[in-house]
């Protein structure tokens, strides 16, 4: 086939029963124009770019040629919207096929933005340039983080415009995923009530994203505990970096542990717990500091709906999900505490860490350090200065953190490796997404590769990264938008 790029399909989420999507093919474009391909992870796909011009791949990209063996559906799933319970489904996109590469790994491809489908409500099933860009970024940001999530492979204008505010260019993004399975997918069918749907669901995500369990006694329970654990995994490599990811609804939680669904998400720069983005959270729900809680919250829902396939008795059931989502405070504060010792290079395990570490994080609050560089500058403060850190409170925390470094035979070179593998040099500061967005606005994509390129490898020292580290003012008035 000329538009085949080595795709690869074998769609078993589309031979699922007929509750779990629609088949609805993307909705054709006017003139597709291939604007950013991610050759490396095409590579890390095992796809072949160099098979098919740039028109064909522009058309590939949008949807309006569909590769041999795709099988696209609309995935229906539901979600707690800020709090309120809601039937949605993919209403701007569509998943074209699931990828296997030749390791054997099974990937979704998915276009974001490729039109409407009985899911889309009222919207018009299509996305914009800036914010598919942006997905783009802070995706690839987040993979390169090492956390978990979603990959962003091509994005494609339409040569449409879309109504949003004013009117914008449409976009359409490939996304690639473990899968695009969410706590909502099992909040869709368990509102169905229909036990043997429910059981298919399950079955399918044990197999295709934990086949540990394949053979466990209690499927349901052991997939409740590994979803927790991915969770906590991934909550605290969010607040590791600064990470608010801005609309945690269950919808947006994705049940292979990866970040999904990168919509007014936003790294935090002075450190404020509080901190909120979005321009719709008016009360701070989905703020920095409440991630975990949500996290939490999340998965009492995801708990909710196993409760049929837990045990018969549902008293029981509920005691025994209830037990497990009650460790959550315990093992998150651990693992939470396990990452910020690496932050600040410690290794073992003292009664006086917990303090040392609140106490840097109230010093930052009060002085409105800027988070990143912060624990930039506690690992090289000569490349990292500012006058801040001349405040003889940090002075002073500086010593007792000095001293914690020693223990366990512990050394400070030892020290800093360890920092340098947990705290990133550079993020994808707000400033600076906009500003490369705003020159790919003006058909300018110079800055977004060399950006791209830079964050590529957030943990080494990168020549010319000042500007990428800086601040721009104060993230006060910083405004982001979903849905757009
Ligand atoms: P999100 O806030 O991006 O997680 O989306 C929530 C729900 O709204 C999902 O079901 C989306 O598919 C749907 N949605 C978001 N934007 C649009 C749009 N422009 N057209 C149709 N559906 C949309
Ligand atoms: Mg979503």
């Amino acid at each position: 086939m000329e538009n085949n790029i080595n795709w690869n399909f074998d769609n078993s989420y589309s031979r699922l029963s007929n509750a779990f999507k629609e088949h609805i093919k993307p909705v054709a474009v006017k003139s597709p124009e291939l604007v950013i391909i991610n050759e490396s992870l095409a590579k890390e796909l095992d796809l072949n770019l160099t098979k098919i011009n740039k028109d064909k791949l522009s058309s590939l990209f949008t949807g309006n040629t569909l590769p041999e063996g795709s099988n696209t559906i609309a995935q229906a799933y539901a979600g707690h919207q800020f709090g309120h319970f809601t039937m949605l489904g993919d209403g701007r996109a569509i998943l074209i096929g699931e990828h296997i590469t030749s390791s054997n790994k099974r990937y979704d491809i998915q276009l974001k933005g490729s039109g409407k489908t009985s899911f889309s409500r009222n919207g018009d099933g299509r996305a914009a340039l800036g914010p598919m860009l942006r997905e783009y970024i802070v995706s690839e940001a987040m993979h390169n983080l090492n956390i978990p999530s979603t990959r962003s492979l091509a994005v494609a204008k339409t040569g449409e415009k879309i109504m949003r505010d004013t009117l914008l260019e449409g976009a359409i993004l490939t996304r690639v995923a473990l899968s695009h399975i969410r706590v909502g997918t099992f909040q869709y069918i368990a509102a169905r009530d229909k036990k043997d749907e429910l059981e298919m669901l399950l079955n399918y995500v044990i197999n295709r994203h934990y086949p540990k369990l394949v053979n466990s006694k209690n499927k349901a329970m052991d997939l409740l505990i590994d979803l927790m654990n991915k969770q906590i995994d991934l909550v605290v490599n969010w607040m590791r970096v600064g990470f608010i990811h801005g609309v945690m609804n269950t919808d947006n939680m994705s049940i292979s542990g990866e970040t999904i669904d990168y919509g007014p998400c936003a790294f935090m720069d002075t450190y404020d717990p509080k901190t909120v983005f979005s321009s719709i959270d008016h009360m701070g729900r989905y703020a920095y500091c409440n991630q975990p809680i949500i996290t939490k919250w999340n998965l009492s829902r995801f708990a909710e709906c196993l409760i049929p396939m837990i045990d018969k008795n549902q008293k029981k059931a509920i005691e025994m999900a209830t037990e497990i989502i009650n460790t959550f405070e315990k093992k998150y504060e651990e693992k939470w505490l396990e990452m910020m010792r690496k932050k600040l290079g410690l290794i073992g395990n003292h009664s006086i860490d917990k303090t040392l570490i609140l106490d840097l994080l109230t010093w930052m609050h009060q002085n409105k350090a800027d988070y990143t560089n912060t624990f930039c500058h506690i690992m090289d403060p000569l490349s990292n200065n500012g006058t801040i850190y001349e405040d003889m409170d940090f002075v002073d925390w500086k010593k007792r953190l000095n001293i914690r470094q020693l223990k366990d035979n512990n050394s400070y070179k030892n020290s800093i490796e360890l920092m340098k593998t947990y705290n990133p040099l550079v993020i994808p500061r707000n400033h600076k997404v906009e500003e490369v967005l705003e020159f790919a606005d003006r058909k300018d994509f110079k800055p977004l590769i060399r950006f791209l390129n830079i964050l590529k490898k957030p943990y080494i020292k990168q020549e010319d990264t000042s500007d990428f580290q800086s601040l721009s003012g104060s993230n006060e008035n910083y405004k982001t938008f979903c849905g757009t």
